[in-house]
């Protein structure tokens, strides 16, 4: 698996949807690896390895799959919190779908198990 490829798949594909992609912030905390912030447009990342930027910034693009294919449309600026990380994962699993990024529902499962 090409990590690096997928990371600038992902980050075009978040580009194409009008989110701006910092892979190398330095406006988060140190024990954060990613984050989207939805009404600025912004996703950013700070992560240490390729393989650690392509589940984060999967992640974070389903994150913004799921703003606007679901929370938008229910008038929802900001997600809920204790919907938005399921949600996360279920439409970062489409967009590995649809930008075939061949990554295996195994690899998705057990990346998630152990991010928060
Ligand atoms: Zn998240």
């Amino acid at each position: 698996m090409d990590y690096y490829a997928g990371v600038h798949k992902i980050k075009t594909y978040l580009n194409e949807l009008g989110f701006e992609v910092d892979l190398f912030s330095d406006q988060l905390p140190s024990d954060v690896l990613g984050r989207t912030y939805y009404v600025e447009r912004k996703v950013l990342l700070n992560c240490c390895s390729a393989r650690e930027a392509f589940f984060t910034i999967l992640h974070e693009a389903g994150h913004v799959l799921a703003y606007n294919k679901y929370f938008l449309r229910l008038k929802q600026k900001q997600p809920p919190p204790e919907k938005r990380e399921v949600y996360a994962y279920l439409y970062g699993w489409i967009v590995n779908k649809q930008l075939e990024l061949g990554l295996t529902k195994e690899e998705w499962r057990s990346q998630e198990l152990t991010s928060a």
